[in-house]
């Protein structure tokens, strides 16, 4: 579903770093920027902040086998999540989903999603004029390879996410998406009861997929929440 090296991808639709992507091979969230092929937008580049353009992704809305892998697509973008000042840390509390850096050696840090299990405040202190946080958070990791494990991190460990909307370039290509795949599964459906058994075996081959309703029934959920994430986006603007 993804490689590097399309040079038919432009970069005519300059775009800040502002989203942030959670990568296929290692689960961690990196800061990346957006671009779309054509007029078509079935192509789509993810360009990864601090990396050379070697390690871009290419995906390709025909490349998507079912829903299920495009609704796991969806769940890896959001809008770039916000450093935690040392003044606000009281808006961090219990039960809260953040995302919070991981150390694994030198100049290694990955970002994961993790959940606040416990805040430990301390006073704050004031070096020259600033306010500086020695509050604890206890977090849980909820994904990566220390997932489950609570550990302690300091205010500086500590991004709060901005919402979880759609980016609305994201929707088009999205909808492209569904609609081949939607095609396919008409097909398959008017076909014989057999060959929907083969396609759920199929899937079975796709480490990405979790979640198995029937395909149609997947498709109209998918594309519900795509129109309900757009929505919501507009109505935020
Ligand atoms: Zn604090």
């Amino acid at each position: 579903m993804s490689h590097s090296g399309d040079d038919s991808l432009s970069d005519a639709a300059e775009e800040c770093y502002n989203a942030e992507f959670r990568s296929y091979p290692d689960d961690a969230w990196y800061n990346v920027r957006v671009l779309f092929a054509g007029n078509s937008g079935d192509k789509m580049r993810v360009k990864y902040d601090n990396f050379s353009d070697d390690y871009d992704n290419i995906f390709i809305a025909d490349c998507f086998k079912s829903a299920y892998e495009v609704y796991d697509f969806i769940g890896r973008f959001h809008k770039a999540s916000a450093q935690l000042q040392d003044p606000d840390c009281s808006m961090v509390v219990k039960g809260m989903r953040v995302c919070s850096s991981d150390s694994f050696g030198n100049d290694d840090v990955r970002f994961y999603d993790a959940i606040i299990d416990e805040m430990l405040h301390k006073k704050h202190s004031y070096v020259n004029g600033q306010e500086e946080c020695e509050c604890t958070f206890l977090i849980s990791w909820l994904h990566g390879p220390n997932v489950g494990n609570i550990i302690d991190k300091g205010v500086v460990n500590i991004c709060l996410l901005q919402g979880s909307e759609i980016l609305p370039k994201l929707v088009s290509f999205i909808e492209i998406a569904l609609k081949k795949i939607d095609k396919a599964l008409c097909k398959s459906v008017s076909a014989t009861s057999n060959d929907l058994v083969a396609l759920h075996k199929d899937n079975k081959g796709s480490p990405i997929v979790k979640w198995k309703p029937s395909s149609l029934e997947c498709i109209r959920q998918v594309s519900l929440f795509v129109v309900i994430c757009s929505s919501f986006f507009c109505l935020s603007m």
